[in-house]
């Protein structure tokens, strides 16, 4: 997601309505199952740190974890980062992670409502069975965090699940074209935030979604170090919740139901 603090005071006031809308505005909501506590680890853009380290924390507690790729972001080098390889993605893939999809061009979807959106999730998915052939990714996260409505129910339409940037647990009520999630990153979280979502999600058998991007012992931007990340499975665990995909976790949500926007 990286950038979620796109909002500028020059922004007007009509995209910022519109935007603050398509945050609140619930067009895909269903109510949850019981099930068990819920903890999903995800993974944006993604650094090739994610793979290295991310992949190897979760694999070691038991647990698997969702990476959404942006195929335009594939073997690149940032200033600041280096990018995931292909060869990566399809060892992610062959080890039971979850592959989710980014957009491919990593541009926020509210300027690409419509065709051009289109084009771009086909790309992606074309770019991503080319990587890791049959990997069909229905799992979405929306880059920079930001989204419009008409974007929202495009995408609602081509996935099963919409992640968001918007702190939270989702229970009881969600929506599931903007699903809620909580930053795990050194530069807003340590291990007593992680500790307090944990267990208020174990409290209200609630599905907590982590989102982060590399994992790294000198952190980018937007990522954090392994030992928060193993705190946070290890935690997750202690306190008797399950880790798992974001597949996983809507498959124990909402059961076999189809769930068609609203
Ligand atoms: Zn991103």
């Amino acid at each position: 997601m990286i950038g979620a603090a796109v909002s500028t005071g020059r922004e007007p006031l009509r995209l910022r309505f519109a935007r603050l809308a398509a945050r609140t505005v619930r067009t895909r909501t269903v109510q949850e199952r019981p099930h068990a506590p819920l903890v999903s680890f995800t993974f944006d853009d993604i650094p090739a740190t994610a793979a290295e380290h991310g992949a190897s924390i979760l694999e070691t507690a038991g647990g698997r974890g969702t990476f959404y790729i942006a195929g335009s972001l594939v073997g690149t080098v940032e200033p600041e980062r280096r990018l995931v390889t292909a060869e990566q993605c399809r060892n992610l893939h062959r080890s039971g992670h979850e592959i989710g999809c980014h957009t491919f061009a990593h541009r926020a979807v509210s300027d690409m409502a419509g065709p051009a959106l289109t084009d771009d999730l086909a790309r992606n998915a074309a770019f991503l069975d080319g990587v890791a052939p049959g990997v069909a990714p229905t799992s979405f996260a929306y880059p920079f965090n930001t989204t419009s409505l008409r974007a929202k129910r495009q995408l609602e339409r081509h996935f099963a699940s919409c992640r968001g940037g918007v702190s939270g647990i989702n229970s009881g009520r969600i929506d599931l074209g903007f699903l809620r999630a909580v930053e795990l990153a050194d530069r807003c979280s340590n291990a007593e935030i992680v500790r307090g979502w944990i267990a208020r999600t174990v409290a209200a058998r609630g599905w907590l979604i982590f989102f982060s991007h590399g994992i790294s012992e000198n952190p980018e931007p937007y990522s954090c170090q392994p030992d928060l990340l193993r705190l946070a499975a290890d935690e997750a665990r202690a306190q008797g919740a399950a880790i798992v995909t974001m597949r996983e976790g809507l498959a124990q949500v909402i059961g076999d139901r189809a769930v068609r926007p609203e």
